[in-house]
C-alpha cells in the first residue's frame, strides 16, 4: 500500500500483532466480517490509515486528542494510534464484547494514552470529560452522515475536525447531512479522494470543521438521531 506513510519496523510488528489477535479472538467473537489476513490490511489497517491525510491541517503535536465513535474492533482508531504514536485517543465502544477484545490489544500492543470507553455515543456526550473534548473525532462505518453528525460532533471542540472515511457514492448523502451540520456546528471542511491498491470503489474521506458550539440539546436520546436522522 502507498499512504504516504512511512512505518518502522516496530510498528510494522505492531500492525502483525494486531493481525494475529483479531484472528485468534475473530474465531470466537466475531469481531469483523472480514477474515483473510490480505483483506484485513487493506480493508482495515491500511483503510484506516487513510485518515492521516485529513491531520495534516491540524498538525500533530503531542497534546492532540482524538476519539473514535463506534470504534468495533479498533477502527479507524487503533491504525491511526500505531502511526502516530503521539496522539492520546480514547475508543468508544456500546458492545461490551468489543471493548473486551480493545482491552486486550492495546495491552498487549503496549500502546500509553489510550482510553477504552464504554457506552453510547448519545448519553457519553452529555458528560463534560468527552464533550466538546477532542481535536479529532473519527468514525467508520457507524451511520450515514446526517446520523453521525449527530453522534460524533458535540464530542469536537471548536476548530478541531470530524472525519469520516466513506465508500461510493458520496454527494447525495452530504446533501442529506447540511442540515444536521449546520444545527450541530459542522461545516464541510473538504471530500478527499483515497486509493486503496486493488480497490475501485469510489472512496474518500468526509472532513467536517467544528465551527460554533453544539446546542445543548444534542444528541437526542440513544437511537432518535439513527431513526430520525436531523435535516
Ligand atoms: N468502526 C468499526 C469498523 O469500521 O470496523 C466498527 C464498525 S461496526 C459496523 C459499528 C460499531 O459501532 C459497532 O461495533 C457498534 O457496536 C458501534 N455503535 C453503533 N452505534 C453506536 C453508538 N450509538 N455508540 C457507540 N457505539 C456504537
Amino acid at each position: 500500500m502507498s499512504l504516504g506513510i512511512e512505518l518502522s519496523v516496530e510498528q510494522l510488528e505492531k500492525f502483525e500483532v494486531y493481525l494475529n489477535e483479531l484472528t485468534r479472538w475473530n474465531s470466537q467473537f466475531n469481531l469483523t466480517a472480514i477474515k483473510p489476513p490480505d483483506e484485513i490490511e487493506i480493508k482495515h489497517f491500511a483503510d484506516s490509515l487513510t485518515l492521516v491525510s485529513g491531520f495534516d491541517s491540524l498538525g500533530l503535536e503531542n497534546s492532540i486528542r482524538v476519539i473514535d465513535i463506534g470504534t468495533g474492533a479498533g477502527f479507524p482508531g487503533l491504525p491511526l494510534k500505531i502511526a502516530l504514536p503521539q496522539i492520546s485517543l480514547a475508543l468508544l465502544e456500546s458492545n461490551f464484547k468489543k471493548t473486551g477484545f480493545l482491552r486486550h490489544i492495546v495491552k498487549r500492543l503496549g500502546l500509553e494514552n489510550v482510553t477504552i470507553v464504554y457506552g453510547r455515543a448519545e448519553a457519553l456526550a452529555l458528560s463534560p470529560d468527552y464533550r466538546e473534548s477532542f481535536n479529532i473525532v473519527v468514525s467508520r462505518a457507524v451511520a450515514s452522515l446526517n446520523t453521525l453528525a449527530e453522534l460524533c460532533l458535540p464530542f469536537c471542540r471548536i476548530g478541531g475536525l470530524f472525519i469520516a472515511p466513506k465508500k461510493g457514492e458520496i454527494s447525495g448523502e452530504i446533501a442529506l447531512a447540511a442540515g444536521a451540520l449546520e444545527k450541530l456546528g459542522g461545516s464541510l471542511a473538504s471530500v478527499v479522494p483515497v486509493k486503496l491498491a486493488g480497490l475501485d470503489d469510489n472512496r474518500c474521506i468526509v472532513v467536517i470543521r467544528k465551527i460554533s458550539p453544539t446546542p445543548a440539546r444534542y444528541p437526542r436520546r440513544p437511537g432518535v438521531p439513527g431513526k430520525n436522522p436531523l435535516k
